[in-house]
């Protein structure tokens, strides 16, 4: 018999290829194309060797190319020439790389297609299964406790498989091969239900009885993925509006998760991007203009966060028949984080949910919805959670370990390991004790996860000297330690996301504040240099003396006094004496609004403060915002709500950033009764040109090609999208914007990475 001339090659993928089904889909390739060698997971991702006849091995080398498993996201894709070894079998090898860095833990997933299908299945032996999964779906960052990642290491431990179950995990041809959480109704965990007095425990009876509670408008709190939700019938005025008021949540507009998609496209527009956001296997929140108004769901505001469904629970309550649009929101009260422990949700949730459903499988740490805008077409990471993390966002050049342990507010954090930039999940407010405990415990968790010892750490931190994250960083027995002033790290993140360390750049952070370089409070940046070189601050907004500094974030009337106090001796603008009376209408402020102004004039208790963020408070003050806020940037959502209302409007003058003609105009014609959605889409349109002027002025002073926005500002879609507009006035100019991780500060800890990173090579 003629041998047949054999060739070989080896083939390496990088990226998200493990946990995710990605070595039993080459084993069935290799079968299925007659091919032979092995596969395993080798340090930097899947290895592979196949040898052959030369048609065949190309045949199976194209199929990897062109399919691979649904939740696996390739990065790279190497092929190389090698030896054939006469190999006569295929086979999955077990490796002592199988905790190799950048392939230890995979996100959590969506219920896949398959699983769908066998859950709706009456045949199927997982039929309403709450907790069906397989290689392609289901949890893993949210029930992994220790690696290897294997069943002994999750939150799955203390269930024993049966032996169908430990049959399918045992198959390299089953779609449940080492599937880490499978679980079956005779085998696995299930959920139960507690209202009142009242304690169901079968799941199916559980999951009827929650559906009868959401059809009734009570209030049903669900354990989810990564923590509890909050759930009741969107569309039942009563039911969120009691929710409200139990939470002690006023106005931070809810999500909301439709059955269907298009149960979806009747509650908001959604274009070719939304829709593709919203199916993605990362299931994230999606915001998108509202097309129906759902009473006190998102009070003023012209989106709409929607999801649709994504554990098996989901789909089995709606297919019980709950109520189509379920408002599905954090269990918390107010701002603290995210409920995860059965303990504590039955504790601290008690005055606020009806009832429970509570599931067994224990959730290892918590883990929020994302949520993700679509700007221009593209996604816009608003908060980057469930789904994504603890994926890599970027590569950055090699080099020894980094921990960037980010800011104090919308806390993330990076750990970068062999040029990986992970990013961990969305971790909150510091300055609350539960997120500040998160923060901690996810720091120590990444490291233990990917060996890194904190000696041989670099730590970057924020260059604020009271901030949480930055006296933690400072307690570290690292290796060294780098500050990274805020706003520098703002457009680090743009660059690094991005690849472009070395490029030059004019950016642009516009935020509520951070801690600058001259000790005051900036927020209203023009940078110029590049991550490489270091930055350079070139412009601002001309400061204010801001009435009780940070503070006066909380309320706009502080921020309005520090800018009206300002106008005093601006040249050809009214004399101070001349601020009309503002406790009138159409001002009527209170006394606060003139006691800081009081404070501001003598410049008493005052910070100098460059921020944009108190830019819009002022305004909004002063176009009839004269509350508190209840959430953090409620009073800038305001004001672009009420932009969005008005015919475009001709800008305000600003020159050279500063804003005193601007707002002498905006009191001006406020007393002349001048609409205030008109004010306030003048008002955008001024930033909007001043911003685009500035940003041409920078750059040809410098010749610079390139300019980046960041900065929790840019949040602002009419802003944003009027900005990225007016590249017909920056001709020759490409603007960048945070996609990946979150303008606001979710972003900073991979800017402070690529910083670390530059002055690790730079000292080498
Ligand atoms: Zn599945
Ligand atoms: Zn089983
Ligand atoms: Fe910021």
């Amino acid at each position: 018999m003629p041998i047949e001339p054999r060739i070989a090659r080896r083939v390496s993928i990088r990226g998200i290829v493990q946990g995710v089904g990605f070595r039993p889909f080459v084993y069935r390739a290799a079968v299925e194309h007659q091919v032979f060698g092995w596969v395993l997971n080798g340090d930097a991702g899947v290895e592979i060797h196949v040898e052959g006849a030369a048609d065949a091995v190309e045949a199976f080398v194209d199929r990897l190319r062109q399919g691979t498993p649904p939740a696996a996201k390739v990065a790279e894709f190497e092929v190389r020439a090698a030896q054939p070894e006469g190999l006569s079998d295929f086979c999955i090898r077990a490796s002592r790389h199988e905790t190799a860095p950048t392939v230890r833990m995979s996100p959590d997933l969506a219920l896949c297609a398959d699983c769908r299908h066998e859950l709706r299945d009456p045949a199927n032996r997982r039929f309403g299964y709450p907790y069906i999964n397989c290689t392609n779906c289901g949890p893993r960052y949210s029930i992994i406790q220790r690696l290897p990642y294997d069943r002994a290491g999750t939150t799955m431990a203390a269930w024993a498989m049966c032996d169908r179950c430990r049959r399918e995990y045992a198959d390299p041809l089953d779609r449940r091969y080492h599937a880490q959480p499978i679980a079956c109704a005779d085998c696995g965990p299930g959920y139960r239900l507690i209202y009142g007095d009242e304690h169901v425990d079968s799941s199916q009876r559980a999951i009827c009885r929650a559906v009868g509670l959401l059809s009734d408008g009570k209030i049903v709190a669900i354990k989810g993925i990564g923590g509890y939700h909050l759930a009741c019938d969107a569309t039942n005025r009563s039911a969120v509006a009691a929710l409200r008021t139990r939470k002690f949540r006023k106005e931070k507009p809810f999500a909301v998760m439709a059955a269907t998609l298009d149960d979806a496209r009747g509650l908001v527009e959604l274009s070719a991007a939304h829709e593709a956001l919203l199916l993605e296997v990362t299931r994230p929140i999606v915001l998108a203009p509202a097309r129906r108004e759902l009473p006190d769901v998102a009070p003023d505001n012209a989106s709409l966060g929607v999801m649709l469904p994504y554990t098996p629970l989901h789909e089995l309550l709606f297919g019980a028949g709950v109520p189509r649009l379920l408002v599905l929101t954090s269990a918390n009260r107010s701002s603290e984080p995210i409920a995860y422990r059965d303990d504590d949700a039955l504790s601290q949730l008690s005055g606020i949910a009806d009832a429970f459903l509570i599931g067994e499988r224990p959730i290892a740490r918590r883990v929020d919805d994302s949520v993700v805008a679509v700007r221009k077409g593209r996604p816009m990471m608003m908060r980057r959670s469930r789904g994504y993390a603890p994926a890599a966002v970027c590569r950055l050049p090699a080099g020894p370990p980094i921990l960037a342990v980010g800011a104090d507010f919308k806390n993330a954090v990076a750990l970068v390991v062999d040029g990986q930039a992970l990013v961990s999940q969305h971790i909150g407010d510091l300055d609350d004790y539960a997120s500040y405990v998160a923060f901690e415990e996810t720091v120590r968790n990444l490291l233990a996860m990917y060996d890194v010892e904190p000696t041989a750490l670099t730590v970057a931190h924020d260059l604020h000297p009271q901030f949480r994250s930055t006296r933690f960083a400072a307690s570290l027995p690292a290796a060294r330690h780098v500050a990274v002033q805020h706003h520098h790290a703002h457009i680090a993140s743009v660059m690094a996301e991005h690849d472009l360390l070395d490029e030059p750049v004019v950016g642009v952070a516009l935020d509520g504040t951070g801690y600058g370089i001259d000790g005051t409070i900036w927020g209203g940046e023009f940078l110029v240099g590049s991550v490489r070189a270091g930055f350079e601050r070139r412009a601002w907004l001309r400061p204010v003396p801001m009435p009780g500094g940070d503070a006066a974030a909380r309320f706009p009337l502080q921020a309005a006094a520090g800018f009206l106090a300002n106008l005093a001796g601006a040249p050809g603008l009214d004399a101070l004496g001349d601020l009309p009376d503002m406790s009138q209408p159409p001002f009527s402020f209170s006394r606060r609004f003139f006691d800081a102004l009081a404070l501001a004039r003598k410049n008493v208790r005052c910070f100098p403060s460059s921020s944009f963020g108190r830019l819009f408070d002022a305004v909004a003050a002063l176009l009839g915002f004269t509350r508190p806020p209840t959430f953090e940037g409620q009073a800038a959502i305001w004001l672009e709500h009420q932009a969005r209302q008005s015919q475009p409007q001709a800008p305000y003058p600003f020159p050279d950033l500063d804003h005193r003609p601007m707002m002498s105009a905006i009191v001006h014609d406020r007393r002349g009764g001048r609409a205030p959605v008109e004010i306030a889409a003048a008002f955008h349109a001024t930033l909007a040109g001043a911003i685009v002027e500035k940003i041409g002025e920078l750059c040809r002073q410098r010749q610079i090609g390139t300019a980046a926005l960041s900065g929790g500002v840019f949040q602002n879609e009419l802003l944003l999208t009027a900005i990225l507009d007016s590249t017909g006035q920056l001709p020759g100019i490409r603007l960048l914007v945070n996609e990946r991780v979150p303008v606001n500060d979710g972003g900073i800890c991979l800017g402070q990475a690529a910083v670390a990173t530059v002055a690790n090579q730079r000292s080498n």
